[in-house]
C-alpha cells in the first residue's frame, strides 16, 4: 500500500490524441445530435459506458431517469417591415409550450431594468420582445408570467450574430410558476426590428414534447481508503437541437474518457476512489445531475470534490474555472496546474448553469474547467457552428495532460489542503437557486436522506 503520492513518483502523461479525435467523431459525426432522451443520446451513453469498460473502471453502469423530451417543433414568426410583412428565423426554447396562429401586437422589454413594466395583465394580448441574458430570476419570471403575454421572444444579448441559437426553459419554472411560449430570434433580426419600429408580428409556435428516459453513465476506480472521500469527475453528453455539439459538450466527453483511462493505467490503487460520471440531459438544466444527487443522496458523505469538464475545446480562447469551495481550493487548483503547464482564471462564483451545481447544493465543493471566446460565453453554443471545425485537440490535450496528474495527486492524499464544503456565503446562494431553479429543499439535504426517487 503506498504511504504517500511520492512513493510511486509522477506518472509521466501521454495523452493520445488520435483517440481523442476518434471518439469525437463518434459523438459528433457517426451520432451526431444527441438531444435528451433520443435514441442518439442512448447510443452516446452505450459508447461512453463501452470505452469505460475496455478503459479498466469497475461498476460500469447505465442509468436512466425520466426526461421531456423534445420531439419535434416549428415556429413562423414574421413583422411588418417597411409595408410588408418578412419572415425571420425563430426556435422554441425546449420545454416551453406553443401557441395557436395570430397577429399580435410587439411590445420590447430591456430586462431586468424594465422588470417594473410588469404589470399584471398588461401584455395580454400581446408578444413580448424580452432582450438581455438568459433569465435566472424567478421574481421577474413571475412577473412576465403574471403580465400574461401571448408568448415571448428572447433575444439573448450575448450572441451578436445573424443565426438564432437553440435553447431551454427550466423544467421547475415551468412546473410552478407556469411558462409562456418562449422562443428565441436572431439578435440581428432583433436590431433591424427594433430600428425599423417594428410592433406588430405574426407569431405560430407548435412543439412536441415527449416524455422519455436520459441515460446517465457512472463508472469507478476504486480507491484503497473507502472511508475517504472521492473524487468525482463529470462531463454530459447531451446537446441541444439542430448542432452535434462538438464543444458543448463532445469536447469534454472526449477529455473525461482520456482522463479516465489515463488514470486507470496508473500503477496501484489509489488511496481514493475516482468516479467518472457522463450525463444525459445537462441541457434542460442539469436534469440528469439533479436526478443522480437525488437519487443518491445517502452517498454524499462520500462525494469529496467534483470536476466538471464542460465546453473546454475552442482553438482561441481562455482557460476558466469556476470554483465553488474556498480560497485555498482554488489556490490549490491554480498552482498544481501551473506546475503542469496550465494557467487557469478562477472565477469564485456560483453557477446554476451546470451538473457541478445539485452537488453544490449537496455540500460537495466543485472545479469547472472550460473555455470562453467571448466574454463570458462561446459564440459558437448551441448553434449549428459547435461543430468539428470548430474545435481544437489541443486544447482538450493540453487540459487532460494537466488535470491527470493533478487528480491523482488528490486521489492519492489523505488530506486535501482546502476545506470540505462551500463557505456560507456560496451556500447561501447555492440555496435560493437550488429551490427558485431545481425545486431543492432550501434548507439542504436533511440528515441521512437517501433512497428518494428521481
Ligand atoms: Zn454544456
Amino acid at each position: 500500500m503506498p504511504r504517500s503520492g511520492s512513493s510511486r513518483g509522477p506518472a509521466p502523461v501521454s495523452v493520445d490524441r488520435r483517440r481523442l479525435w476518434r471518439d469525437w467523431e463518434v459523438l459528433c459525426a457517426d451520432i451526431g445530435e444527441r438531444r435528451a432522451g433520443t435514441p442518439e443520446e442512448h447510443r452516446a451513453a452505450a459508447f461512453v459506458a463501452g470505452e469505460f469498460a475496455k478503459g479498466g473502471l469497475r461498476s460500469v453502469e447505465v442509468l436512466e431517469f425520466p426526461c421531456l423530451s423534445h420531439r419535434s417543433s416549428r415556429v413562423d414568426l414574421a413583422a411588418r417591415e417597411g409595408g410588408r410583412w418578412r419572415a425571420a428565423d425563430a426556435r422554441i426554447l425546449a420545454g416551453a409550450p406553443g401557441c395557436a396562429a395570430g397577429e399580435r401586437e410587439l411590445v420590447w422589454l430591456e430586462m431586468p431594468e424594465e422588470a417594473a413594466r410588469l404589470a399584471p395583465g398588461s401584455l395580454r394580448g400581446r408578444v413580448a420582445a424580452v432582450f438581455g441574458p438568459l433569465p435566472t430570476s424567478a421574481r421577474d419570471h413571475r412577473r412576465l408570467v403574471a403580465a400574461a403575454p401571448d408568448a415571448v421572444i428572447h433575444v439573448d444579448e450575448r450572441l451578436p450574430f445573424a443565426w438564432t441559437k437553440s435553447d431551454g426553459v427550466y423544467p421547475e419554472w415551468v412546473r410552478r410558476y407556469g411558462m409562456p411560449t418562449t422562443v428565441a430570434m436572431a439578435y440581428l433580426d432583433a436590431w433591424r426590428w427594433r430600428k425599423a419600429g417594428v410592433s406588430r408580428v405574426r407569431l405560430a409556435a407548435s412543439v412536441q414534447l415527449e416524455p422519455a428516459l436520459s441515460p446517465t453513465v457512472s463508472a469507478v476506480l476504486p480507491g484503497q481508503d473507502p472511508l475517504l472521500p472521492e473524487i468525482l469527475v463529470l462531463a454530459h453528453h447531451d446537446t441541444q437541437a439542430g448542432n452535434v455539439g462538438a464543444d458543448d459538450n463532445a469536447s469534454g466527453v472526449v477529455g473525461l474518457l482520456e482522463i479516465a483511462r489515463l488514470l486507470a493505467k496508473r500503477r496501484g490503487r489509489a488511496r481514493r476512489g475516482i468516479r467518472f460520471l457522463s450525463f444525459g440531459a445537462e441541457e434542460q438544466l442539469s436534469v440528469g445531475a439533479a436526478a443522480y444527487v437525488r437519487a443518491h443522496l445517502a452517498d454524499r458523505g462520500r462525494w469529496g470534490l467534483v470536476v466538471n469538464l464542460d465546453s473546454v475545446s475552442s482553438p482561441l480562447g481562455h482557460w476558466e474555472m469556476y470554483c465553488v469551495g474556498d480560497r485555498a481550493l482554488a489556490r490549490h487548483a491554480q498552482a498544481a496546474l501551473a506546475g503542469h503547464g496550465l494557467a487557469v482564471a478562477s472565477k469564485p462564483e456560483v453557477t446554476p448553469f451546470g451538473d457541478i451545481f445539485p452537488f453544490n447544493w449537496a455540500g460537495v465543493p466543485s472545479l469547472w474547467f472550460f473555455r470562453t471566446n467571448t466574454p463570458g460565453a462561446r459564440w459558437q453554443h448551441h448553434s449549428p457552428s459547435d461543430s468539428l471545425e470548430n474545435v481544437s485537440v489541443d486544447a482538450v490535450a493540453r487540459l487532460v495532460g494537466a488535470l491527470v496528474p493533478v487528480i491523482g495527486a488528490l486521489a492519492d492524499a489523505a488530506d486535501w489542503p482546502f476545506g470540505a464544503r462551500p463557505p456560507l456565503a456560496q451556500r447561501q446562494v447555492i440555496a435560493r437557486l437550488g429551490q427558485e431553479l431545481f425545486g431543492f429543499p432550501l434548507r439542504g439535504p436533511r440528515a441521512g436522506a437517501g433512497r428518494q426517487s428521481s
